[in-house]
């Protein structure tokens, strides 16, 4: 019996082998195809030489998906390679392809896998692994558990244009790094691979670490010329301190352009006619990529484009409408890449993800709203919200060559050639517009102590680091001597911000006693909404009654929880649970994702240990739903407004106007003071996420 296992496994083996080797062996000539192709042996050999080679190219040049298959066999490279990502979904969609195209499997799916990556939430590797696609929260995190990061010969920095906080400090550090091992017998090698060609201010930064010289290296220039350059400068440098620089083009099929006559302040609308438009009078086939600010707006369009689909006549093909955001599931991620069934015209509805990070083929339509989600710093506020923002000339320029990669396609601009030409040139490094909290106590427990000369590639405002340094030590984080405190290592260690990382550490302590239930609800807020969109008033209403049992008149922290419980209970369909509760089966999949490693990380950081009672998270008594809303009050006590005579609410920081957002279970009441989780600005100030508080809570919680 176990010889005919053996003999079985053995053959499902090398069968499973060879479906690896017929894949690789297919994908080869679309590998060869790619503009980077050509320029292999000049990347391998400038790293061979110098430890930085700073990369420009064009998105879907083949910059991410081969650079790490082209370093794998140097000489130089016995350790792994990282490659870090902005985002979870291109982190794993990129893994996926490479293993594929290097006929491994991918991940923890077999030890032998050589690729694999790391998302918040989700570490899927093997004991073989040598590539790893990361996000970059991921690699900052593995940069505090080691800090010379010796299992790593290699790391790509990728996606640098989008300039987010984690990629200059990854920089910072790495930096740092480069230096500290170039003289050991295992020098880091590191890669900054960017889809602008603005390098210069990069290769600047890296040089300034090399002893103060100035030795940039273009790609064909050989080492003895740098040698001799800085002879002639009076100055000995070894050519491992030069950064080189290559400039990889890439295929671009011209693209028509066309905008708006007039402005519109309806682009839900004007998404949904030009996307029909497209699809009914383009006889050309081709896929849609329309860009879109986030998920609500995704949400409703999809649901938009779904019914107005349904009452097209059978003459015109068949619609396949795809949402493509952040918070995505792994499971719908890869039908993105997947080609349309016959008949079929995809419609992918994207934030801007799909504008550099993940590239989707089969593209021949844009259609640009011209906006974006981004987080923006509210000083007087102190805190960060997410700001509907018109994006960058090179944003929408980007947004316009997805149309053009296959093919010649074309670009339709939600908005005018006039406010196009009033645009910004390009996109503010985040550094300058958000909260420094959680990247401070990174450095902090890096061992950073002068956290005001640390060498950022754009030092953000000395404002923005005093007021974060205030805002750790408020939570804890930090001693009053500026130090990190064991709170903060804590925090530190935690896939959340400094923020929620506080409220999980409150829950843990045993006078509040709530963890698993405080571990449901920020696994909940880990997702955009778990909540299908209500935008009018008639919705709304069946919503309320939909969701009937779950809403708690206490607000939206223990309505999450409630939503959160019953659907871990429910045994038999969760998707028709979901469905019935005018939930999304998606987002909620999710969140029992998160929560699983999220409990997972509080065990192994001993916070669930020294619990005395249950494990489970149960339903809350009153007394026990103080307590929940205490921990959330820990962490974010700068997130209370008042009411006021006149009946808005103020916020105690800042004294601002915010009303409860359309989306709360709150919304329309009038409390003596609330706690909220986000503050976004749309048309007026709102709070969402919000829950009622006792003023007096806020003096015992500080106090603790
Ligand atoms: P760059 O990093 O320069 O933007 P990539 O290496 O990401 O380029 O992409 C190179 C090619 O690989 C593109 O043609 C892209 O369509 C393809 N590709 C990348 N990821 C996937 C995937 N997950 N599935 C299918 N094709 C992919």
């Amino acid at each position: 019996m176990s010889v005919t296992n053996g003999v079985k496994r053995k053959h499902d083996e090398s069968s499973k082998d060879e479906k690896h080797a017929t894949k690789r062996q297919r994908l080869l000539p679309s590998r060869r195809a790619l503009p980077i192709w050509k320029r292999a042996s000049d990347i391998r050999q400038s790293l061979q030489q110098h430890n930085v080679l700073v990369l420009s190219g064009e998105t879907g040049s083949g910059k991410s998906t081969q650079v790490p298959q082209f370093l794998l066999d140097c000489a130089w490279c016995r350790g792994k390679i990282a490659v870090t990502q902005p985002r979870r979904v291109a982190a794993i969609s990129l893994a996926r392809r490479v293993a594929e195209e290097m006929g491994t499997p991918c991940g923890s799916s077999s030890p032998a896998s050589k690729v694999g990556y790391s998302v918040r939430f989700d570490e899927s590797t093997s004991p073989s692994t040598r590539v790893k696609f990361l996000t970059e929260g991921m690699l900052l995190q593995e940069m505090l558990r080691d800090e010379n990061m010796k299992e790593y010969s290699c790391i790509i920095v990728d996606e640098v244009h989008e300039r987010s906080v984690n990629v200059d400090l990854i920089l910072g550090f790495l930096k740092r790094l480069v230096q500290k091992r170039r003289s050991t017998k295992r020098p880091l090698k590191v890669v900054v691979m960017s889809a602008t060609a603005d390098v210069d201010s990069l290769t600047k930064f890296f040089e300034s670490s090399n002893r103060g010289s100035a030795a940039v290296n273009d790609i064909h220039t050989s080492s003895d010329d740098i040698r001799k350059r800085s002879l002639d400068a009076d100055e000995s440098i070894d050519s491992a301190d030069a950064v080189s620089r290559c400039y990889v083009e890439g295929r671009q099929y011209p693209v028509k352009l066309e905008y708006l006559g007039t402005p519109t302040d309806d682009l839900l609308e004007a998404a949904l006619h030009r996307i029909f438009h497209i699809h009914c009078k383009e006889p050309m086939p081709g896929d849609i990529l329309v860009f879109m600010t986030g998920q609500e707006a995704i949400q409703s369009l999809q649901k938009l484009a779904e019914e107005y689909a349904e009452g097209l006549t059978k003459e015109y093909p068949r619609i396949l409408v795809l949402p493509l955001f952040a918070a995505l599931p792994q499971s719908s991620q890869q039908r993105i890449f997947q080609p349309a069934p016959l008949n079929t015209r995809k419609v992918i509805l994207s934030t801007n993800i799909a504008e550099t990070s993940v590239t989707v083929p089969g593209v021949r339509f844009v259609v640009d709203t011209g906006k974006a989600k981004m987080k923006q710093f509210r000083n007087r506020l102190g805190l960060d919200s997410l700001l509907i923002k018109q994006i960058s000339k090179s944003s929408a320029d980007q947004r316009k060559g997805r149309a053009g990669r296959e093919f010649p396609g074309q670009c339709y601009r939600l908005y005018t050639e006039d406010s196009y030409n009033k645009l910004e040139n390009d996109n503010t490094p985040e550094i300058l517009r958000c909260d420094m909290s959680e990247a401070l106590l990174k450095m902090k427990a890096r061992g950073i102590e002068d956290v005001m000369n640390f060498p950022f590639l754009t030092s953000p405002p000395r404002e923005a680091l005093e007021k974060a340094l205030l805002q750790l030590l408020q939570l804890g984080a930090l001693e009053e001597d500026g130090s990190i405190s064991a709170i903060g290592r804590q925090l530190a260690r935690l896939p959340l911000t400094p923020s929620l990382g506080r409220v999980i550490f409150e829950a843990s302590r045993p006078e509040r006693n709530c963890l698993p239930e405080v571990i449901d609800i920020a696994s909940c807020l880990s997702v955009e909404s778990i909540f299908l969109n209500v935008d009018t008033e008639e919705i709304r209403e069946q919503a309320q009654i939909a969701r009937g049992q779950l809403l708690r008149r206490q607000g939206d922290h223990l309505t999450l929880l409630a939503a959160v419980q019953a659907y871990a209970a429910e045994r038999s369909d969760r998707r028709q649970w979901a469905e019935r509760h005018l939930i999304s089966h998606r987002a909620m999949q999710s969140v029992m994702d998160v929560r699983k490693q999220l409990t997972a990380q509080c065990r192994a950081a001993n916070l669930l240990k020294g619990l005395t009672t249950q494990e489970a998270s149960t339903a809350p008594d009153e007394g026990k739903q103080e307590q929940i809303l205490k921990c959330f009050l820990r962490g974010f006590s700068g997130n209370v407004a008042r009411l006021c005579p006149d009946h808005s609410y103020k916020t105690f920081v800042g004294n601002q106007t915010v009303a409860i957002h359309p989306s709360s279970v709150l919304f329309g009441r009038k409390l003596e003071a609330i706690l909220y989780n986000e503050f976004v600005f749309t048309n007026k100030a709102y709070a969402r996420g919000v829950s009622a508080i006792q003023v007096r809570w806020l003096e015992e919680v500080l106090e603790a």
